[in-house]
């Protein structure tokens, strides 16, 4: 039986997807092979490769002048390639350190250059984002890095700090394509897949053409992103069978309408999950301030955590499963990405109420 998976990552897929792949597991097509199988420079792998890129393309509204991406390493590389790639030779780059996530980031792009912290709200336990007044960005910085989601803590940008024209990079791992975005008011947007797009193995990029271009030349040949744009995400052997399997996730996207239609149906279950928790007469308690509440990651305690333990024994009995916390914060986490259907997120609810009158 299939559980109502609540993981932050891997996290649920589309189930027309994941049947699709089965039917197509073994022949792809007329192929008469796996995708599994195929060589990478096959006419019958070219199509599912640029499919998918164009599927991308299209869900995110790239404009002209900036390059999609497929590569390996997870979000966790971009840590590393994104200041490699864009800091100048003694340049500096501005970090925004909203959580555990961008702690990360940051902490890479020290190993690369001169990064700083250009606000943080570490001291509030990351329960908020800085505001506007809070955020002290230099001017003259090769970029400033922000994470749109912070997976951990459940807070999200709903909207972009002004950066006076420094480009924006932007760690979107775990809300890519939750609804539109204006890719043009972005240097690089990163993302690994396994969250809100598709399945582990490989991670977008959505960089600015310009900013491709600045890599010194001394930075090894797989790390540089022009490298990977000139070669179409195929310089070397891609993660087939996961970009076989995003293109069909993007697929599955645009057949629901896009992110526009996706992005309202993402606001309605976060609306009525805050509601439950915000209407259980302090039961439930949200543990970020509401203004910036995540809709893809949903934290939240109970009055004890004995109570918390019993809540996440009884809801996996139910079929709710992985609403486990993350180990650094605790307490009851529901992940909600675009492939959480909206039954999945009424099944939760009505299990709280019910859990609340049981206790
Ligand atoms: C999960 C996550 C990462 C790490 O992703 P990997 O693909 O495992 O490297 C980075 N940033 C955010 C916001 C995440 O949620």
């Amino acid at each position: 039986m299939r559980v109502y998976n609540f993981s932050a990552g891997p996290a649920t897929l589309p189930l027309p997807v994941l049947d699709e792949a089965q039917r197509q597991l073994v022949e792809h097509g007329a192929s008469g092979m796996s995708v599994m199988e195929m060589s990478h420079r096959s006419p019958a792998y070219d199509e599912i490769h640029s499919q998918a890129l164009a599927s991308l393309r299209r869900l995110l509204g790239v404009p002209e002048g900036y390059h999609v991406l497929l590569l390996q390493g997870g979000a966790s590389l971009q840590f590393s390639m994104a200041p490699m790639n864009l800091m100048h030779p003694n340049g500096r780059a501005d970090y925004v350190v909203t959580g555990s996530w961008s702690k990360k980031a940051l902490k890479e792009a020290q190993r690369v250059g001169e990064a700083r912290v250009a606000a943080s709200t570490a001291e509030e336990g990351f329960a908020r984002l800085p505001t506007a007044d809070e955020l002290d960005f230099d001017p003259d910085a090769d970029f400033v890095h922000l994470t749109s989601n912070n997976t951990i803590t459940g807070t999200q940008w709903h909207e972009l700090p002004e950066t006076g024209g420094v480009p924006l990079v932007v760690d979107a791992s775990s809300d890519v394509l939750c609804r539109p975005v204006d890719v043009s008011r972005y240097g690089l947007i990163y993302a690994g897949a396994q969250k809100n797009l598709g399945p582990a193995g490989v991670t977008v990029v959505v960089v600015r053409e310009d900013l491709a271009e600045r890599a010194p030349d001394t930075l090894p040949t797989m790390l540089q992103y022009r490298v990977h744009a000139a070669k179409d995400s195929l310089y070397n052997t891609p993660p087939t069978w996961a970009i076989y399997v995003l293109g069909l996730c993007c697929r599955w996207l645009e057949g629901q309408g896009g992110t526009e239609v996706v992005g309202e149906a993402n606001q309605r279950k976060a609306e009525a999950l805050y509601d439950a928790i915000d209407g259980s007469g302090g039961f439930y308690r949200g543990t970020v301030v509401p203004a910036d509440r995540s809709w893809m990651n949903v934290p939240f305690r109970l009055p004890e955590e004995a109570l918390e333990q019993r809540f996440l024994a009884e809801a996996a009995e139910a079929g709710l499963v992985n609403l486990k916390g993350h180990r650094s914060v605790g307490g009851i986490r529901a992940s909600i990405y675009n492939a959480m259907p909206a039954e999945g997120v009424v099944a939760l609810i009505q299990f709280m109420q019910e859990f609340q009158r049981t206790a």
